[in-house]
């Protein structure tokens, strides 16, 4: 298989700031960037070499884009099949149709994940405000998903009694659903696993993250948790990889239950909010090895070269006028991340802050202090 050489151009479906990030490292490797995105200002704008504004189910934009490139990836799975299959015909879409049908709908990947025998927490697939209510039932309180569009905990709607089916299946839109039962969660963590269309596949150290309101907060790397949990991890992420004959990275959210069993919780085929570490604890960042994976490059070395954590920076901290940024860059070990978003709104993502340490705790010390001066 070729290799795509530096100095050739990459296609990105989707310029938020997973896009843009993965554009300024293709860029440093000497490539060039195209993105598709509906908004012609957004956050990768600033970085790429041509912007298809259109949206993501816009077969004929995704052909324009895919036509100009030697490879295509994307930052984003919500992208209409036609448009998938548009790219397709003109560029090697990687990670390709076949994982992105699985992931894009809930249920499939469950479904998928069970019959692979990955192991996944209990839930009904539900299509009625009764099905909801019987789910309920049998599983007890419920996190009822949306199996298309959700992000960041959205299209989600928590349900703790029977009484509550109704108003939850009209919340959801009426759209079928997962309705899972609510774990009683130790902690969460995810793995970062890449493979190039030769075969090679690396996964990188574990990371422990933490959600407020179903939205990551912060996240440190390596995950400081016991070795036969992270080492089942690993094996997890790798066995998905290899099922699917993953071609990019593959990010696994998983569920340490109170008794230590660990569950898949959802696949992302693309770069992922609790990897940001990567670029400052590891010598390869995540966005440096989907630009490897997707060219057929060797794949870089995933080792923690020391512990990193990142706090993200919501919209919020913008509505009192603008954050703190010197008193958060002189604490030691921290940088800024930011997406060059214009409009900060409370819950968008706008950037993050990145703090390296001697220790995962150091490293989460530093980034949260950093956190607390930024306010
Ligand atoms: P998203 O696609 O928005 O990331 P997730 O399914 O990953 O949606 O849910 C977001 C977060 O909500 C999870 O990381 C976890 O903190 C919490 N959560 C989701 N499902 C469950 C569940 N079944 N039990 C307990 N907590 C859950
Ligand atoms: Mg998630």
């Amino acid at each position: 298989m070729a290799i795509i050489a530096p100095g050739s151009t990459i296609g990105i479906l989707g310029g938020g700031q997973l896009g843009r990030m993965t554009a300024m490292a293709a860029r440093t490797m000497g490539y060039r960037v195209h993105v598709l995105d509906p908004d012609a200002e957004c956050a990768a704008s600033a970085v790429a070499d041509r912007v298809v504004a259109a949206k993501f189910d816009d077969a004929d934009a995704a052909a324009d884009l895919a036509s100009h490139c030697d490879v295509v990836t994307l930052e984003i799975e919500q992208i209409g099949v036609a448009a998938l299959e548009a790219a397709t015909r003109h560029a090697p879409l990687r990670p390709g149709a076949a994982i992105l049908s699985v992931v894009q709908d809930r249920g499939r990947q469950k479904r998928w994940l069970a019959q692979n025998g990955f192991p996944i927490g209990e839930y009904r697939d539900v299509a009625s405000a009764e099905e909801i209510d019987s789910a309920t039932r049998e599983l007890g309180p419920l996190i009822v998903k949306a199996c298309h569009g959700g992000y960041d905990g959205r299209s989600q709607v928590r349900v703790d009694d029977v009484s509550q089916a109704r108003e939850a299946w009209a919340a959801l839109a009426a759209r079928p659903s997962v309705a899972e039962r609510v774990l009683d969660l130790e902690s969460e963590l995810s793995v970062l696993v890449a493979r190039r269309p030769s075969g090679e596949i690396v996964v990188f150290p574990p990371a422990f993250n933490v959600h407020e309101r179903q939205i990551l907060a912060w996240s440190v790397l390596p995950a400081p948790l016991p070795p036969r949990i992270t080492q089942q991890a690993v094996e997890i992420a790798r066995g998905i990889a290899e099922s699917f004959r993953l071609e990019g990275i593959l990010a696994v959210e998983m569920f340490v239950l109170r008794d230590g069993t660990l569950l898949v919780n959802e696949l992302a085929p693309r770069p992922h909010n609790s990897f940001h570490e990567t670029e400052v604890a590891c010598s390869t960042s995540q966005f440096e090895q989907l630009v490897r994976a997707v060219c057929d490059l060797p794949l870089g070395d995933t080792r923690a070269l020391r512990p990193g954590a990142i706090f993200n920076l919501f919209g919020d901290l913008w509505l009192n006028g603008p954050p703190r940024f010197e008193a958060a860059l002189a604490q030691p070990g921290v940088r800024l991340h930011l997406y060059g978003k214009r409009g900060p709104r409370p819950g968008r993502k706008m950037g993050h802050l990145s703090a390296i340490g001697d220790t995962p705790e150091d490293a989460l010390a530093r980034v949260r202090a950093a956190a607390i001066a930024i306010q």
